[in-house]
């Protein structure tokens, strides 16, 4: 048996089903072909590509385990919630991120009015275009247009000129609340974790806040080893995990092969002496 820590899990990335570029089968098969031990496919806000990327992961003979990233408005911010190793088919947390999904479209036409006065037209049907899932527009959609009209040269080059918080193409949008991810998550039998905390730019007192209120509602994981943070960031989550009592998680949070500057599969391990949330979901997970 491998060591808890060693095994190479990637529990965090995207298919075209939300905002990456590869099928559900295509990310299961990159995965395996980079070596992944344990997978798991987390779309924003939306399990319609769940039964495929199970099929796809046992067929190539690779454990499998349930994952979704819920968008969360918390403390005026957004925030990302990965649920794990819950009932794919469970009625509540569909419904929850059916109704999380709702408001995307409304906000894409205002995204599209936002840079239309600022001179780039035609931005809705152009991030339609690279919508797999017309539910599911996204703001990387509208990077992808960006970067294809020649508007910038690269996506997240689109996020500083345009997307960012501030920037003359951001929408604000109210998302899930915290305590309903974390419900949605748990009455599924899942566990909640954390999304690349070092991605939020709280204040210390803001952190504090959120993870105590996270665990305080049933939260029990975060994300340390991911591709949406600094190496230097590794050692102040796992600190923090091991300090709170937070099993640890590792994902790539890769999108595409052109795009994301993480492949899945390939970041380091996990620090020593942290719980990886593989050891507390063993019996969630889907086996060849
Ligand atoms: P949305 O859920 O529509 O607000 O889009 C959020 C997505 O945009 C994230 O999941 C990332 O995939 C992408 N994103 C956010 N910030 C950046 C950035 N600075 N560079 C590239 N992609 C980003
Ligand atoms: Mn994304
Ligand atoms: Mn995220
Ligand atoms: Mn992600």
């Amino acid at each position: 048996m491998i060591e808890a820590l060693a095994l190479n899990a990637d529990l965090h990335c995207h298919s075209d089903v939300s905002d990456g570029t590869l099928s559900p089968e295509g990310v299961a098969a990159r995965a395996h072909a980079n070596g992944v031990q344990l997978w798991s496919l987390t779309d924003h806000d939306e399990i319609g590509g769940q039964h495929r990327a199970r099929r796809a992961a046992l067929e190539l003979g690779m454990p499998f385990l349930s994952g979704v990233e819920i968008s969360v408005t918390f403390a005026g911010k957004t925030v990302h919630i990965v649920g794990l190793g819950f009932d794919i088919d469970d009625p509540t947390l569909r419904e929850g991120l059916e109704a999380t999904r709702g408001g995307r479209g409304q906000r894409a036409r205002e995204m599209a009015q936002a840079l239309a006065a600022v001179g780039i037209e035609g931005a809705y049907e152009g991030a339609l275009k690279y919508a797999g899932n017309p539910e599911l527009v996204s703001r990387t959609h509208f990077a992808r247009f960006l970067v294809e009209t020649g508007v910038c040269a690269s996506t997240p080059e689109v996020f500083r000129h345009y997307l960012a918080e501030g920037k003359p193409g951001f929408v604000p949008h109210r998302w899930a609340t915290l305590a309903d991810a974390v419900r949605w998550i748990r009455g599924a039998g899942g566990m909640a974790v954390i999304a690349h905390p070092g991605r939020y730019h709280f204040t210390p007192l803001e952190e504090h806040a959120f993870f105590s209120e996270f665990k305080s509602l049933g939260g029990e994981g975060v994300e340390v080893v991911t591709g949406s943070h600094r190496p230097d960031e590794y050692g102040k989550y796992a600190a923090l995990a091991l300090e709170l009592g937070l099993y640890a998680s590792r994902g790539s949070d890769f999108h595409s092969p052109d795009e994301s500057h993480t492949d899945i599969g390939t970041l380091p391990l996990l620090p020593p002496k942290l719980i990886p949330v593989w050891e507390m979901l063993a019996e969630r997970v889907h086996t060849p």
